[in-house]
């Protein structure tokens, strides 16, 4: 009863205009919220039970009978993860016909991940996302500009969908450097610029020497970024610049910043989320479950993002519950400026260096700006580090194109430290991949 009043008040809301579908939806009390979950969550559990051959074999083995289960907390310790989907296939998981793949690089290794969708699945979301995006005050006089990497990612669709529903003007520059954009940028003015945060902080040092025009707000999303550096973004333009967060798995949106910057407002009519292993702070990692997905469900799925979930209400007065600003990687991988990198690929980068007992450590700080990645590796006195430099390099160039571009587009720098043996290691396992970023404020 509580559910079907929810999904008909979502059924207006997304036939509403984007402005008024956010003020629809706000309208759900929550406990209709929450059982208009469970019984979403009980629908896709069934589906995945019936059509999925990985969770068929899961369930079975694990002896879970769905028909019991109405909250994925009552699956005990399973969980699905990325290395499941790798593992796998695409296919495995699939419960329905999908008509569009994206895909996201992982930590361990560099196979992809493939992800499965419908172009329906694609509408909805893009539906939601402008409601979100019309609580910002985007509207149909904006003129947007957008620089996201449109190879296999899922986020440049994204937006563009949720701006179709919106109505305003839209020109796609793809992943350029930021100072050819800025020259191009200037005939149109746009109002508004999404692009990924390490990519919008050099433009916006472009902008700060070259002059600015009026922008309303900057919109970042594919990685994480400094207070310092969103700060330094926001003096150029004098202007917001609002993170969103999401991941490929999840079809790019879990939730988006409002005009408080205190988390991430999440979306709780597509998604359930929980936290794994909380600390007394409420810290663990962030594990979800589609709630609306039909082509490719993920039950359980572990994010490896650390953060916390913020139930309280939030002070711009927006209805949907946050997630709090993503903390740090639980497994080693680190998106920063030079893009989705985890040990494997600083391993693959070192391959042709004699590094001594294979100790070697990637450190990742932020001048306030710009992310640094530091290679620090214990090698023989008698090296050459000039030689060092020059074959990662060469490898980098090779072997990693995007990694490549995004260095010369000065998103990031790379620095090479080469110590003697027995520096690095001061545990019993040397971590491979350290991130030394502050992304949180005192406050949050
Ligand atoms: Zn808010």
């Amino acid at each position: 009863m509580l559910a079907s009043l929810s999904d008909r008040i979502e059924s207006v809301a997304l036939r509403s205009a984007p402005k008024t579908a956010a003020r629809v939806l706000g309208a759900i009390p929550s406990s209709a919220l929450e059982a208009l979950q469970r019984v979403r969550f009980r629908r896709t559990l069934q589906r995945a039970a019936e059509r999925s051959s990985f969770y068929r074999e899961q369930f079975r083995r694990r002896g879970i009978d769905v028909k019991r289960v109405e909250h994925p907390s009552q699956l005990g310790d399973f969980y699905t993860t990325g290395e499941d989907i790798r593992t796998h296939g695409a296919e495995a998981f699939t419960t329905g016909r999908g008509d569009t793949a994206f895909e996201t690089t992982g930590t361990t290794s560099a196979v992809t991940k493939r992800i499965v969708f419908s172009r329906r699945e694609l509408d909805a979301l893009g539906c939601a996302s402008a409601a979100a995006l019309a609580v910002l005050g985007l509207g149909p006089d904006d003129i947007v500009l957008s620089a996201f990497d449109c190879s296999f990612w899922v986020s440049p669709a994204v937006v563009r969908t949720a701006l179709q529903y919106i109505g305003c003007f839209h020109v796609e520059a793809g992943k350029i450097p930021p100072s050819e954009f800025y020259e191009r940028a200037l005939r149109y003015r746009p109002s508004i610029i999404f692009g990924e945060p390490s990519w919008i902080v050099r433009l916006s040092e472009v902008a700060g020497e070259r002059g600015t025009w009026p922008v309303r707000f900057l919109c970042a999303g594919g990685e994480n970024l400094t207070e310092e550096a969103r700060r330094s973004v926001e003096r150029a333009w004098g202007a917001p610049l609002f993170l969103s967060y999401g991941q490929t798995e999840a079809f790019g949106s879990l939730g988006l910043e409002c005009r408080e910057q205190h988390g991430y407002h999440r979306n709780d009519l597509h998604f359930l989320f929980e936290i794994d292993a909380a600390d007394q702070t409420g810290q663990g990692e962030l594990v979800y479950t589609t709630l609306t997905r039909e082509v490719m469900p993920l039950i359980r799925y572990r994010s490896s993002d650390v953060t916390h979930l913020i139930d309280e209400p939030c002070a711009c007065g927006l209805f949907a519950r946050r997630i709090a600003k993503i903390h740090g990687r639980a497994d080693e991988m680190v998106v920063c400026g030079m893009g989705n990198v985890g040990p494997w690929v600083f391993a693959e980068l070192l391959r042709g260096v004699p590094v001594a007992g294979d100790e070697w450590q990637a450190v990742v700080t932020c001048d306030g700006r710009r992310d640094i990645i530091e290679l620090r590796m214990e090698c023989d006195a008698t090296l050459n580090p000039a030689c060092v430099r020059r074959t990662v390099l060469e490898t980098l160039r090779s072997n990693f194109p995007d990694f490549w571009k995004n260095r010369e587009m000065g998103l990031y720098d790379l620095r090479m430290t080469v110590s003697p043996a027995g520096t690095l290691r001061r545990e019993r396992k040397l971590r491979r991949v350290v991130d030394q970023r502050e992304m949180t404020t005192a406050s949050l």
